[in-house]
């Protein structure tokens, strides 16, 4: 997942650093653990082995794919969770939508 909350916040991989050390799935609540090196994506995992539908593990590509559009998007002067939603739980709660506008 590209996305995390900070202090109920979303925030983006991308755009934050390790300091912070209580980044929550916006899911299930639970610690997630920023991975930001050179090679992938930056992007946000749980620690655990968790039940939660956000927890499965994306590949490169889909992670990639998914910020690009995301940033198209809010160049174009969309806003982040009013305008245009990532990683966002469907109603039947049994799948997350990548993106939404
Ligand atoms: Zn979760």
């Amino acid at each position: 997942m590209i996305k995390a909350l900070k202090n109920n916040n979303s925030v983006l991989a991308y755009k934050v650093n390790k300091d912070f050390k209580d980044y929550k799935c916006p899911c299930c609540g639970e610690l997630v653990i920023l991975k930001k090196g050179m090679i992938k994506t930056h992007h946000f995992a749980h620690k655990v082995t968790a039940d939660c539908i956000n927890a499965s593990g994306e590949g490169e590509i889909h992670l990639s794919a998914k910020l690009a559009i995301l940033n198209n998007l809010l160049d174009k002067g969309f806003i982040l969770d009013e305008d245009v939603f990532i990683e966002c739980m469907l109603p039947n709660k049994k799948r997350i939508a990548d993106q939404q506008s």
